[in-house]
């Protein structure tokens, strides 16, 4: 009970006092719980890859999609990812699980291919974690090298970016070597630190839904607007993320933000129904 209690105050940032509360229990016990069951999600083949769109303001075309993870857990059901991927970066199989991440996205860009379906690009997320070491830093490079690097996007927050970790100039050169864009995600939120534009070339800053949220108040609006000149003049592409309603959207094309994604026009999809949605969009290119 006491290293749980010192665990609480681990997880806060440290030095400061936490006392045992019988709910800590339970969270041990559910971390545990998932801890077991994600060791054998990839050899059961329990994850599967969603598609959101990212669309061209525009002219409303999809201009990429961004694949996201879905966890069906034979013994716990449909676990999301703001549950299971904390544990996975603690545990350190967000290293394999990751990997299969690349792999399924480089088959699918390859089937896209050969059907004629479609040429966007794909982008994935990438944790700290997954090129921590110098040993997974290098395997990532690998897997990712295996095909598809001039349609795959990596997406990275400032915190992968803040720890100094072994592996990190490894994985920064060897990615940039591979061609492989890579995007900040959630920029606003953290230290938005501008070192990091300057220390890092990014093709793509993805502008944190809490700023979309209150883009109608003149504030965030400013903010907003402020980002996308500043991407523009860096020469990255700017996507709005989390954009819900049609009174965003308008705030944004005024802004002359270039792309959005957000339940206004898709939540993540399976991957039948995203062809789907794409198959939709350029009828309705043809039509219109
Ligand atoms: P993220 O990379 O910031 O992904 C965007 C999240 O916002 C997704 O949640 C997406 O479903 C959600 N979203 C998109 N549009 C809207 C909107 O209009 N409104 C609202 N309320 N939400 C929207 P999701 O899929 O649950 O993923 C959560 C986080 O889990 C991701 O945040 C990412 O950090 C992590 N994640 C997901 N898949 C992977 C993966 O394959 N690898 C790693 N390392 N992390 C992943
Ligand atoms: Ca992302
Ligand atoms: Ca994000």
């Amino acid at each position: 009970k006491a290293d749980a209690a010192r665990m609480g105050s681990k997880n806060r940032g440290g030095n400061r006092i936490t006392f045992f509360e019988e709910q800590m229990n339970a969270m041990a016990a559910r971390r545990l719980e998932l801890e077991t069951h994600l060791r054998r999600a990839i050899a059961n083949n329990e994850f599967e890859l969603y598609y959101q769109p990212v669309m061209d303001i525009s002219d409303d075309t999809v201009y990429a999609a961004e694949a996201l993870l879905r966890w069906h857990s034979a013994e716990l059901g449909f676990v999301p990812p703001v549950e299971f991927i904390p544990v996975a970066e603690e545990t350190g199989l967000i290293v394999d699980i990751g990997e299969w991440v690349v792999g399924a996205v480089q088959e699918q860009l390859q089937r896209w291919q050969q059907a004629r379906v479609t040429d966007i690009r794909v982008s994935l997320n990438v944790s700290a974690r997954q090129f921590h070491s110098e040993d997974s830093a290098r395997g990532l490079l690998k897997v990712l090298a295996a095909g598809g690097t001039d349609r795959i996007t990596v997406e990275l927050t400032e915190s992968a970016l803040v720890n100094d970790a072994p592996g990190s100039d490894i994985f920064f050169n060897g990615i940039r070597e591979l061609g492989v864009h890579v995007a900040l995600d959630d920029f606003g939120t953290g230290f938005s630190s501008v070192g990091y534009l300057r220390d890092f070339e990014f093709d793509v800053l993805k502008i944190d839904k809490s700023f979309i949220d209150s883009i109608c108040e003149v504030r965030d609006h400013g903010l907003v607007a402020s980002i996308v000149a500043m991407g523009r003049i860096l020469g990255m592409r700017v996507i709005a993320e989390g954009v819900e309603d049609e009174a965003q959207l308008l705030q944004l094309r005024q802004i002359g933000c270039d792309f959005v994604q957000g339940y206004f026009y898709a939540r993540p999809l399976p991957l039948a129904e995203f062809e789907e949605f794409l198959q939709n969009r350029s009828q309705q290119q043809v039509a219109g």
